[in-house]
């Protein structure tokens, strides 16, 4: 089994970004399965010899959601310096919060609802990873210092374990000079069961328009696409609705033609996972297919291109990963390659979501049921013509 020791030194410093851990990394191998890497500090100072085993790295603050926080490993320098286990992945740390999952937990989960869906070559991969508490300690040190505004404002108290702690090794999807990325959200690619048959808006588009009238906006909402224009049996419907989602011409096509039988197996599998509708729900076992589905309605999609500029006005796409901070992977998998552009896509952000949910979920339904969102026969003062949604455009 491979473990990787990474030490944090005397020389583990906080820089000016108080996230950017230096320490020294290092790989060795012991038999077990599955396979489990160890980040540890043991104390080096800088002063003393290092074996050769032993690498500079960098560890730094990316992003957080509300179960995790996202980090970088890079290399202090040459790039050599991070041992191959690391290159190309994020470190992933579930936050000290009562609802989170441990890791290993968090990855048993994830592979048992959505480890087998699709190409592996197709999806963020994981594995488990153990990180010393004096690495922990002072990362959490580092968030603490952090300036408010550079971490969401409600979620500032959020901290890691004051303890030795497991965390995950997930597929680096952002970019470095020369790369090209755009992340969407696919969302409900087909009609919800419970919308009635003269629906003149699919599920996704019956929700944008309930919450505009709420005056409510999503990133999502804010592009006005159709997800089923993006699956449209018309080339032409699914280059327009690419179109509004990134300039670059490569990454357009790419969405278009070659990531369709991506995209129509993820549409498969919400559609098996939930047959009734969230209306008609009911047994546990129901239940927990909802759940699985509902989680496929919310993944996010990344496209990444290596190579030229492929966009059409010479300006990078604006749908960059969250955080923004860019390095590259040594090896791109499974992509599509034209001329000297490669083009890696991966399926992400599949954290099962849990049953509680479910009054949620089955109350929406109700409302847009219910207030004619899905049928466009919402209140008078309510009420706008629908021009967005595939089911009103073009009538199929
Ligand atoms: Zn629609």
């Amino acid at each position: 089994m491979a473990c990787i020791s990474p030490q944090a030194s005397s020389s583990t410093s906080l820089s000016s970004n108080p996230t950017r851990l230096v320490m020294f990394v290092k790989v060795s191998y012991v038999g077990a399965y599955p396979p489990y890497f160890i980040i540890e500090n043991n104390d080096h100072g800088e002063h003393q010899p290092l074996a050769a085993e032993w690498r500079k790295c960098i560890i730094e603050y990316l992003d957080e959601g509300g179960a995790n926080f996202i980090f970088t490993l890079r290399p202090a320098s040459d790039p050599l310096d991070l041992p191959s286990r690391l290159r190309g992945k994020l470190l992933r740390l579930p936050k000290s919060l009562p609802h989170v999952l441990p890791a290993d937990e968090q990855l048993q989960t994830f592979r048992r609802n959505f480890g087998n869906l699709f190409p592996v070559e197709h999806i963020i991969i994981a594995e488990l990873v153990r990180v010393d508490h004096s690495v922990v300690a002072a990362l959490n040190n580092g968030l603490a210092h952090m300036q408010p505004s550079t971490r969401p404002l409600h979620r500032l108290t959020d901290l890691l374990p004051d303890s030795d702690m497991a965390g995950q090794l997930i597929t680096d999807m952002t970019t470095a000079p020369g790369q090209t990325l755009v992340q969407l959200k696919p969302k409900w690619l087909h009609q919800s069961p419970n919308a009635p048959t003269n629906s003149r808006r699919c599920r996704t588009c019956a929700l944008r328009a309930y919450r505009a009238a709420k005056r409510e906006r999503t990133a999502s909402d804010a592009q006005e696409i159709c997800p089923l224009a993006l699956i449209h049996g018309d080339i032409t419907i699914r280059r327009h609705a690419f179109a509004q989602i990134t300039a670059d011409r490569k990454l357009r096509e790419y969405l278009a033609v070659d990531a369709q039988p991506l995209l129509r197996e993820l549409r498969e599998c919400q559609v098996d996972f939930d047959e009734a509708g969230v209306l008609g729900v009911e047994s546990e076992t129901a239940i927990k297919s909802l759940c699985k589905a509902m989680t496929l309605r919310d993944c996010t999609l990344y496209v990444r291109r290596n190579g030229e500029q492929g966009s059409d006005d010479g300006s990078d796409d604006e749908n960059y990963a969250a955080g923004g901070s860019k390095r590259a992977d040594d090896g791109v998998e499974g992509g599509t390659s034209e001329g000297d552009s490669t083009i890696e896509a991966r399926l992400g952000d599949l954290d099962l979501k849990l049953p509680g949910r479910l009054d949620y979920w089955k109350r929406t339904e109700q409302d847009l049921v219910d207030g004619g969102w899905y049928t466009n026969e919402e209140d008078a003062a309510l009420r706008t013509p629908e021009t967005i949604c595939t089911l009103s455009v073009d009538g199929s």
